[in-house]
């Protein structure tokens, strides 16, 4: 994790500084092969491995396969395939718990001969029975002093399937009347006449969890073992289970809070329920939020890393915002997805100053003129087009940017169309428009906007799948007859688009943003003689968001007099009579929207005079239109709500600082929320305020050549094996160094530095 910190990192810190594991940092992942891992999954990834590789350590990937029921090794493959999407390796550090069930099997006989576990009679429902409540003790199992020799025997006859399920279990003899309720004699084995995915038949006793989780870790050396909330009340058990066996130092379990997110469930058991009834394609449906739905969606995996980052670690349960998700995917995508242009929903348009059979290539920059990058397209512009349906209105609600006719829109790159002709079909159905295309500037009807087209005859016909919300109730789980009741029946709309011609032959994988309809990846399974498949990895507005935003707020309950009749102004209806009192917003929206803002944040920033000014300035300091929207609409208007504006210390150009550090790479959008709240407090500038808390990473060469050069003498013989092939080793120095820089040197360039000094 990049995070400067959190209470695990500072764990961490605290143990290298005593010396408690002698400088070593050994984390584990253990997901159990049970099912395809998650985004929550995704949280524990990136603390186990994040928090290994930034104090110079190693993460071990560990299958918990210690239920024989439900596991599978088509899982045990999709797990590693996602660990690595993610971008970590565990390298050789590849283990199964199911590898330690003799070592297991020796510790329960050890423990059985120092008086510290038994085998039990008692039927599971009689142990649950007897072991009290949280105000009540126990009661003794009977067979609680049962003599050693017996023990060892059961446990041996357990083990080779002398006894039907439920005759006898393994327990442990701690205390019944212990406040924990963990700790009455918890169970150790129990009998199983299953077949395991990996030891086959050979066992007839299957441990628990609480007895095979901390004795895994103390086996493979871990020292810190992460795992959520729920287990807390497990920690003294995994304790006396390794306290029992091991000797000091021995690992310790730490919690920290699940990732919870709105609009989808997390739980392996509801996703494998969606996938068995059919009410997804599969585990890599895009609308699922496992790992492999997520990377079919085209969501980066840097951006589901940076997503975790952003939400941190923390012990408080919450529920994250599957917005901030999206936000974090167009917040990378951005600077990397170029521009692209294509109708989901065409309507033909005849441009009738362009002859039949004539036209041209234009060469469209793919590029906002606010992104640092170059590039640019050939896109064909023919007679014949087409452009959104709902791009054209003959009857157009107030506040239409759009066409109309009579009216003129300029067509993105192309020039000026000016709708002359409505065609329609004997139902009154339009099916066409004609028009004259006038290069910019040319005298005619006001430009009532930008929108985006493609050409009819020389554009490409798409598959295109619009990804929403598989739920539609926030938290899927309170409903009262399951999730499946709120499942959303748009969740997945199919349409018949037609993209230019560039984007068509574009290889899958490629991630394009399509002006005005969002990011979009070229799917996977787009075969050559098909029409290619696009699938939508977001919108780029969250209408989710202005459904439910304050502006337009839920009407009022009915009225019991049925008499009177309440009339609800909409939102747009309010904006009207606000231009009517004050008509230079009309013309800040106008600038908003050809800035290419949607309609819902133009009407945010453009009726606030604070919030305009800033926009503003912080434009006319060279910053993206984006990134502005992105920071005031989130993350200002969250501040706004409690403190006005004018209070604040604010300015558009420290805006545009704060932004430039983000997109030059100096600092995360993580840091970067940091730094946002101390500007506002009125503490510096943003670059003043990153220099001074040390955020930037170090680039100073000597130091990081001092550092390296450090790390190489001080491990003769790493260095040595190293250099002899053993290139794994190099995660190893590449730890130390960041280590030794208390994490703060640039990866990049310790790699470089290392390169080097490791050639030999
Ligand atoms: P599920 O509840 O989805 O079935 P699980 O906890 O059974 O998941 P495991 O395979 O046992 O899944 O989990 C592997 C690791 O991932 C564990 O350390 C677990 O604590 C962690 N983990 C699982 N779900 C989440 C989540 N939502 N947020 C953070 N960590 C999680
Ligand atoms: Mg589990």
């Amino acid at each position: 994790m990049s995070e400067s910190s959190n209470f695990l990192a500072e764990q961490i810190q605290a143990d290298l500084e005593q010396g408690t594991y002698g400088g070593r940092v050994v984390t584990r992942f253990p997901p159990e092969p049970n099912g395809f891992l998650h985004i929550g999954h995704a949280k524990a990834i990136v603390v186990d491995f994040g928090l290994a590789q930034r104090f110079g350590g190693r993460c071990h990937l560990r299958f918990d396969d210690t239920n024989p029921v439900g596991e599978d090794t088509l899982y045990v493959e999709s797990i590693q395939r996602d660990v690595r999407w993610l971008g970590y390796e565990w390298g050789e550090h590849l283990y199964y718990a199911s590898d330690y069930f003799p070592k297991l099997f020796a510790f329960a006989e050890r423990l059985i001969r120092e008086g510290r576990a038994y085998v039990c009679s008692l039927s599971l429902d009689q142990i649950r029975e007897t072991r009290g409540t949280v105000t009540e003790p126990g009661t003794p199992s009977p067979d609680r002093d049962r003599p050693v020799q017996d023990s060892l025997r059961l446990l041996r006859e357990m083990r080779e399937g002398k006894h039907a399920e439920g005759a006898y279990t393994v327990r442990a003899k701690i205390d019944m009347a212990h406040p924990n309720m963990k700790m009455r004699d918890p169970l150790m084995y129990r009998i199983r006449h299953a077949h395991h995915h990996r030891t086959g038949d050979s066992w007839h006793i299957y441990p628990m969890y609480d007895f095979a989780h901390g004795l895994s870790d103390a086996i493979e050396g871990i020292t810190h073992s992460f795992c959520t909330l729920e287990f807390e009340n497990n920690r003294a058990l995994y304790d006396w289970f390794v306290e029992a066996i091991f000797e000091p130092p021995v690992p310790h379990q730490y919690e920290m809070a699940r990732l919870n997110l709105s609009y989808v469930v997390l739980s392996k058991r509801k996703l494998i329920t969606l996938v068995r009834e059919g009410h997804v394609w599969g585990w890599d449906d895009p609308r699922m939020p496992t790992l492999a739905g997520l990377r079919r969606r085209g969501v980066p995996p840097e951006a589901v890393v940076a997503f975790v980052e952003q939400v941190g670690v923390s012990r408080a349960d919450s529920l994250v915002d599957v917005a901030l998700l999206d936000h974090t995917v167009r917040d990378y995508l951005n600077t990397r997805a170029p521009r692209r242009m294509g109708v989901l929903d065409p309507l033909p348009v005849t441009l009738t100053n362009i002859p039949e059979g004539e036209g041209r290539r234009i060469e469209l920059d793919e590029w906002p003129h606010d992104i640092p990058r170059q590039g640019s397209r050939a896109v064909p512009l023919t007679r014949h087009l087409v452009i959104e349906r709902e791009d054209f209105a003959v009857d157009p609600p107030k506040g239409f940017k759009r066409l109309t006719p009579g009216g003129r829109v300029r067509l993105r790159g192309a020039g000026l169309f000016t709708c002359e002709e409505v065609l329609t079909d004997q139902a009154g159905q339009i099916t066409g428009l004609r028009g004259r295309l006038d290069p910019e500037g040319a005298p005619g009807p006001k430009v009532a906007g930008t929108i985006h087209w493609s050409s009819a005859t020389a554009g490409v016909e798409a598959r295109v799948l619009l990804v929403d919300r598989l739920f539609t109730l926030e938290r899927p789980d309170d409903h009262p007859d399951g999730a499946l009741a709120v499942l959303n029946p748009d969740s997945l709309v199919e349409r018949r688009a037609v993209i230019e011609p560039a984007l068509a032959q574009a290889p899958a994988g490629t991630r394009v943003q399509l002006e005005r309809l969002g990011y979009f990846i070229v799917d996977e399974a787009a075969q050559s003689d098909q029409p290619p498949t696009l699938i939508r990895i977001v919108p780029l507005k969250d209408s989710w968001a202005a459904k439910a935003s304050p502006a337009e707020p839920a009407p009022p309950p009915a009225k019991k007099d049925p008499g009177r009749k309440r009339v609800r102004k909409s939102a747009s209806e309010a904006l009207q009579e606000l231009i009517e009192v004050r008509p230079e917003i009309a013309d800040r929206l106008d600038r908003l929207e050809a800035d290419g803002l949607s309609e819902e944040d133009a009407a945010v920033i453009g009726t606030d005079d604070g919030l305009f000014e800033l926009y503003a300035q912080a434009v006319a300091q060279g910053a993206d239109q984006v990134a502005v929207v992105n920071w005031i609409v989130n993350d200002l208007r969250a501040v706004t709500k409690e403190r006005p504006l004018e209070t604040l210390s604010l300015t558009g150009a420290a805006l545009a600082e704060l932004i430039a550090l983000v997109t030059q790479g100096e600092i995360t959008t993580a840091v970067a929320r940091k730094v946002f709240a101390r500007v506002i407090e009125g503490e510096g500038s943003p670059i003043q305020i990153v220099d001074r808390q040390g955020l930037r990473p170090i680039r100073d060469p000597a130091r990081i050549e001092a550092w390296a050069a450090e790390v190489v003498q001080a491990n003769p013989d790493k260095v040595q094996a190293y250099r002899q092939g053993r290139t794994n080793l190099r995660g190893f120095f590449v730890g130390q160094v960041m280590r030794a820089s208390r994490g703060k040197a640039d990866p990049a360039m310790v790699n470089r530095v290392l390169d080097r000094l490791l050639a030999g």
